[in-house]
């Protein structure tokens, strides 16, 4: 079980498409970088599992090593 905390209170988030902060009222996205290079890595969907690869390493990442954090989305 990942939590998914909000960056600038930590309050939960809610998952409503994108992650929501209902004290902020800002929604964030998700994104991961990768533990060798701190590259944003692209996330790949396929069969309902999440991949994540990174282009400066031309490889897949196993998600339990990828460093996940939360961007604030503009709108
Ligand atoms: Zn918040
Ligand atoms: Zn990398």
């Amino acid at each position: 079980m990942s939590e998914n905390l909000c960056p600038q209170c930590q309050h939960e988030l809610e998952w409503q498409g994108d992650y929501h902060c209902q004290p902020c009222q800002q929604s964030f996205s998700k994104v991961g970088y990768c533990p060798e290079c701190q590259a944003r890595l692209e996330k790949l969907q396929a069969c309902g599992a999440a991949n994540y690869f990174c282009n400066s390493c031309n490889e897949l990442k196993s998600k339990s090593r990828v460093r996940f954090e939360f961007e604030k989305k503009s709108d």
